[in-house]
């Protein structure tokens, strides 16, 4: 870039600061801003328009224009040369504006005088805020150091729009992160609540965006660059060796943090007037525009690398780290890209009071920690990680999958009308808790709870379970930094009996891979973690962990009834391998002179469809079977848990399931094996009702379930039920849920 541009833009943007140092509300800045603009660049008009809503732009100021337009004229994105500017977010740059496709002629602007047009996006980390006009009367084609001067201001009018500069009493300016929003996503649980958002991993905020020291920033910005390469090399140095793919991919990455055009372009960022953060900023924007605009899937990856080194320095420019020492409201809604469940267990329970993801899946274990939590939680609410700010208002609705931010007092009325409503319910739901799950022909169904943390354990009397179906251990271990020890698990488990008061705990051993990664060991790098090296696999591969929680287990017990599981059992091998491993325990136990459990249960969890297949002999040596419907769904439907686009596409309730289930039933009853289902479909009290009537007689489900599932329980006959179920499957239903559903709706 020329030196006279440099210092043109330098200058612009010295003046800039000044306006906006001076103690003035929104409208009087914004005014000042564009007269500058204008005089500096020698053009007759210079307009901003902001975004009013999602899809209406507002001329906000104007120098050159009729003043009366200002807050009158709107147009819709895509719009006029405004609009298209703003959707395409890129530069229109025209000498003959009428004549260029999609001009819109205003008349209350005065506008059709000005010949040439140049609109620049005004964005945000690819966020289109809005819109900066410059046009003149003679037919001229701005120069690229001009477009480059206003984009460079563009860049700092966003910051200071994200800031709140312009927000002004009389302009009825109503920047982008003050006005309310409703996504709608889908529902990850039920509840309704309302709180203030609390981010995962806050944004950088780049408080400073202009200087006019462009040596020092450049020093700052070398500085941060080595720091990046050294994090990048650091990286690289820690992954294991992989194929030829992946290191094209890896190197790919550390080319982006040496690239010399990206360190060119943000040098030339600080000559004209940025700091360090804000050129980096500007670069990041330019690299989210091209990203939604980028068909091809490779020129999109490199992009992404591109917006993850961005903001890696970002961070260590501004010392802000992934805490940046926000302190946490009182009543925090997490609002977070995505999140595995070992983070979300960092929080504890009772902290959060709902959670509000970008992306996020039902079938993830970080869901059914919000589920055990009982917090609403709403998955794949798209956008809201670039609209929510720390302290926002926002109205979680887990029941419908929306989440309300900033909500007016409409949404809120009506909200605090629906909170109310769900605590009658749950009142109904509490003075049902110490009568049976009885249906009206009489058949008692047992309910328990899923539970995975000591503080799970208070729900047990509350919920009126009747003992813990499902023990998820792996939740101990993901909590922690380091392999908890025997002793410490031993304790811990003795507590989880203590508290169960005499009640059945069934505990299930370790379940880690897939999405469940534990810090502390060496990540797998596995194509398809789901179905690879997991739970019993990884067990009976590296006993060393197996066997000191089976000991750990037997001494919690201590004379005392001890329930054990084993989960992913895909064939009867697996399981006898396991029990082998128990009996050795046990007998070791016996040895050492250590009291041993009053009575053992050793079961196996069904959770892939092989074993439904598997020999009678299996079906009659394991003490009891418990189908973990999550897994097993996610199998026979070869569907994802964690996919939304594929995991909706199956149901509990199609017939061929049912087929499946119906098998293990029939199995089970035969051999005389008592049998449960602990998946997340127990505590849905249509499904309930339906394994209910297929002949399970043990639904393990979350505390909060268990209300609506009994409620429902008791009014319906089963064997009603299950000829309704029976006749859709005859008929050839390809599910039994719309027959099942009007039968229900039926019921008195
Ligand atoms: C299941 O798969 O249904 C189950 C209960 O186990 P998890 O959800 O922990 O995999
Ligand atoms: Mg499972």
């Amino acid at each position: 870039m020329p030196d006279r541009t440099e210092s043109e833009s330098r200058k612009l943007l010295g003046r800039l600061s000044a306006v906006m140092a001076a103690t003035s509300v929104g409208q009087t800045r914004l005014d000042r801003i564009v007269r500058l603009i204008a005089d500096s660049m020698g053009c007759e008009v210079c307009s901003i328009y902001l975004f009013r809503d999602a899809e209406t732009l507002e001329l906000c100021a104007t120098v050159g224009l009729q003043p009366e337009a200002v807050h009158q004229t709107r147009m819709r994105l895509g719009e006029g040369l405004v609009g298209r500017t703003a959707r395409d977010r890129t530069v229109i740059n025209t000498a003959n504006a009428p004549a260029e496709r999609g001009f819109r002629y205003m008349p209350e602007t005065g506008e059709e005088r000005f010949s040439s047009f140049c609109g620049v996006p005004i964005q945000r980390l690819g966020e289109a805020l809005g819109v900066l006009v410059v046009q003149s009367r003679s037919a001229r084609i701005y120069t690229p150091d001009e477009v480059y001067a206003l984009e460079v201001v563009a860049m700092v009018l966003a910051e200071m729009t994200e800031l709140g500069a312009f927000n002004g009493a009389e302009g009825g300016l109503s920047p982008r992160h003050q006005r309310p929003i409703t996504f709608r996503g889908m529902s990850g649980q039920e509840g309704a609540v309302a709180g203030r958002v609390f981010l995962h991993e806050p944004r950088v905020v780049v408080t400073n965006p202009i200087s006019d020291d462009p040596d020092r920033e450049s020093a700052r910005l070398a500085a941060a660059i080595e720091a990046l390469r050294a994090q990048v090399d650091e990286l690289l140095a820690g992954t294991a060796p992989v194929d030829g793919e992946e290191v094209a991919v890896l190197e790919a990455y550390r080319m982006f943090a040496n690239s010399r055009s990206w360190l060119r372009r943000m040098e030339d960022d600080i000559r004209s007037g940025l700091t360090a953060e804000a050129a980096v900023e500007k670069e990041q924007s330019h690299a989210r525009a091209r990203m939604g605009q980028a068909s091809d899937a490779y020129l999109r990856e490199r992009l992404h690398d591109l917006d993850d080194l961005s903001n890696r320095l970002l961070r260590i420019l501004t010392g802000q780290g992934s805490d940046t020492g926000v302190a946490m409201p009182s009543d925090p809604v997490l609002v977070a890209r995505n999140i595995g469940p070992g983070e979300l267990l960092e929080y504890g329970k009772g902290t959060l009071k709902g959670i509000v993801l970008e992306e996020g899946s039902v079938g993830s274990h970080a869901a059914i920690v919000a589920r055990a939590w009982a917090i609403p939680l709403v998955i794949r609410a798209e956008g809201v990680l670039t609209e929510a700010l720390n302290g926002d208002l926002m109205l979680v609705d887990g029941e419908q999958g929306v989440a309300h931010l900033r909500p007016d007092d409409t949404v809120r009325k009506a909200f605090e009308d629906k909170i109310a409503m769900l605590a009658r319910a749950q009142e109904r739901y509490a003075g049902l808790r110490d009568l049976p799950a009885q249906a009206l022909c009489g058949t008692v169904i047992s309910l328990h709870m899923n539970a995975g943390l000591m503080a799970d354990l208070p729900s047990l009397p509350s919920s009126g379970a009747e003992g813990v179906g499902l023990f998820r251990t792996e939740l101990q271990f993901l909590v922690r930094n380091q392999m908890p020890k025997r002793a410490e698990l031993s304790a811990l488990y003795a507590r989880v009996v203590d508290a169960a008061k005499g009640k059945r705990v069934a505990f299930r051993t370790l379940d880690i891979g897939s999405d469940k990664v534990l810090s502390y060991m060496k990540p797998q790098d596995e194509p398809n973690p789901a179905m690879g090296w997991r739970a019993i696999r990884l067990g009976l591969d590296k006993p060393g962990v197996l066997r000191m929680q089976i000991q750990a287990l037997i001494r919690a017990a201590s004379g005392r009834h001890l329930t054990v599981m084993f989960p992913f059992i895909a064939n009867p091998g697996e399981f006898r391998l396991a029990r082998a491993e128990f009996n050795k325990a046990m007998e070791r136990e016996r040895i050492l002179g250590h009291p041993l459990p009053s009575e053992v249960e050793v079961g196996a969890m069904l959770e892939t469809p092989s074993l439904a297949f598997a020999s009678y002999a299996f079906f009659r040596e394991v003490d009891f079977l418990s189908v973990g419907g999550n897994d097993l769904k996610q199998f026979f439907f070869a569907a994802d848990r964690e996919n939304e686009k594929v995991r909706r596409r199956y149901d509990m309730l199609e017939s061929s399931f049912l087929e499946l289930l119906s098998g293990i039933v029939g199995r089970c009853a035969s051999a005389g094996t008592p049998l449960s289902f602990c998946g997340e479909d127990a505590g849905r009290p249509v499904e309930a009702v339906a394994l209910a009537a297929m002949g399970f007689r043990t639904l393990s489900m979350r505390p909060a379930s268990i209300g609506p599932v009994k409620s429902l329980i008791r009014r319906v006959n089963l064997q009603e039920a299950r000829k309704v179920i029976d006749d859709a499957r005859i008929r050839g239903d390809e599910s039994v849920r719309p027959a099942l559903t009007d039968w229900l709706a039926r019921q008195p």
